[in-house]
């Protein structure tokens, strides 16, 4: 059925049909009509599945545009993110004369205080955000009708749980309540499944098959030539545009101040820039006016890009979930896509994971031997023996043999750790129920630091430092 044979309003339909949407995909069909019925849903789904319109339209449609207060508040776990829903909300509301509000931090509290005078209809927000202007009485909620999480697995993984509880316990009960995630896991369901009435769940991952859309291929290249033969890549691909996602701020910077040298359509976007540069590259990326980014993570969710023909992982992500994220730039609906990983020998071994983990095997192309690492002190053998030279601090983690960890488990999440590479680690030695790891003792602070931010194998554990008997 197109969207013309919808029972919606005409000026929904017209903005549709501007944007191109002829007839609903999948998630459309089944989560639009449960929505506009008054169901709460709970929705696993991909990226690139128009997840994001299939909740706008039908809060679309409901909204009372003379109603004063938000009637839809829309949680989101990026700024990136929060904007892009935003756009894609104006885009279907735009001749209902809908109003939209994003609002994050690094703003000025008082700039949303002001824009909720003006009266937005919906509310598009980071978690912090939120609860600070629910919290302090600017954003009234008393009219509120939809509460939507978005990427719901994503806000667990950065941390907003306690914030989501806060906020869900100020919210009026009756509402609708939409959740929509990548992935189900039981704690999603345990945080909000109290706050919903009889959700109706559905699951349409089967109906966005990447594998099929995106053409995926690894080259395994010495770290250090990796920027010479993404030149010379991009040379032959010659892709229409293009997005570099490497694993942290240095990188993409020192990558960007290369390849800016090559062509002056480069930007750059990581979460170290300010807020305004980061909204001006995007719009430029998007307005076609630059053909490469060269982004963290932070551009591996939400971002739409049309015509983006090449998605190229200069390294591949720490978590493998992003693999998928961040391929799914590309690909869009009825676009196909191709998907380009530079693997050095020390992410070979991360490479088999990450196949174990999509259920495929993504080609590899280019000499047909296996590269053999540059300095063979990388090996297995040596790579937890303590260098005598260095001084350690020993770091005591309460995960053991019992957790099922390995001691390269340990290794692979401390050197995701921004400036710690494998030589900066001692022995590591695993017990039942605990672990000790040396560590560069410039570095422990730091290390601490990060790694009660950082999981293992998708877990967080409690850590401690060990006093070192040169500091009794
Ligand atoms: P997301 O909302 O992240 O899942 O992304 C969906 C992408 O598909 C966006 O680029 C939308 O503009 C596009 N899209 C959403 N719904 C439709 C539709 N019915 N027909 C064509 N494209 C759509």
């Amino acid at each position: 059925m197109k969207f013309k044979e919808y029972a919606l309003k005409n000026d929904i339909k017209r903005a549709l049909s501007e944007l191109g949407f002829k007839e609903p995909l999948e998630v459309q069909k089944i989560v639009l009509p449960l929505i506009l019925d008054g169901k709460d849903v709970v929705v696993k789904s991909q990226t690139g599945s128009g997840k994001t319109a299939a909740f706008a339209i039908p809060i679309c449609e409901s909204i009372e545009v003379e109603e004063k207060y938000p009637q839809a508040i829309v949680i989101a776990p990026t700024r990136e993110l929060a904007l892009q829903i935003a756009e894609d909300i104006n885009n279907i509301g735009r001749y209902r004369g809908i109003k939209t509000l994003v609002a994050f931090g690094k703003t000025l509290i008082k700039d949303h205080r002001d824009a909720l005078k003006r009266y937005p209809h919906i509310v598009v927000a980071t978690p912090g955000r939120l609860k600070d202007l629910v919290e302090r009485k600017f954003l009234r909620v008393d009219d509120l009708k939809y509460l939507v999480l978005d990427e719901a697995d994503e806000l667990l993984n950065l941390g907003f749980e306690e914030q989501l509880h806060d906020i869900l316990a100020v919210l009026p009960k009756k509402r609708n309540t939409l959740l929509f995630s990548a992935t189900m896991q039981a704690r999603i369901e345990h945080i909000i499944m109290d706050d919903m009435n009889d959700p109706v769940k559905v699951d349409i991952e089967s109906e966005v098959d990447i594998h099929k859309k995106i053409d995926q291929i690894y080259y395994e290249i010495e770290e250090h030539k990796k920027l010479d033969f993404l030149k010379r890549m991009l040379d032959y691909e010659k892709p229409t545009r293009a997005i570099i996602f490497a694993n942290t701020q240095n990188k993409v910077q020192s990558i960007y101040s290369v390849m800016c040298k090559w062509n002056d359509e480069t930007g750059m976007l990581h979460g170290g820039m300010e807020q305004e540069q980061r909204m001006k590259m995007i719009s430029r990326f998007k307005r076609g006016e630059l053909k490469y980014l060269i982004a963290t993570d932070l551009a591996s969710r939400g971002l739409h890009v049309r015509n983006l023909s090449h998605v190229i992982n200069f390294n591949l992500p720490f978590e493998f979930e992003s693999y998928v994220h961040r391929i799914g730039r590309t690909g869009r609906v009825n676009e196909t896509g191709i998907a380009i990983n530079l693997c050095s020998y020390k992410e070979s071994e991360k490479m088999d994971e990450l196949h174990d983990f999509l259920g495929y095997t993504i080609e590899r192309k280019g000499p047909k031997k296996r590269l053999k690492p540059a300095g063979v002190e990388n090996t297995k053998k040596t790579r937890f023996k303590a260098d005598k030279t260095m001084k350690y601090e020993q770091i005591k983690i309460y995960a053991g043999r019992q957790s099922h960890l390995k001691a390269g488990d340990f290794m692979h999440t401390i050197t995701r750790i921004p400036g710690v590479t494998n030589a900066d680690l001692g022995k590591i030695v695993m017990h039942h129920d605990y672990t000790t790891v040396e560590i560069n003792r410039n570095l422990a602070d730091q290390v601490m630091t990060s790694l009660r931010r950082l999981k293992l194998k998708g877990k967080s554990y409690r850590i401690q430092k060990i006093t070192p008997k040169w500091k009794r």
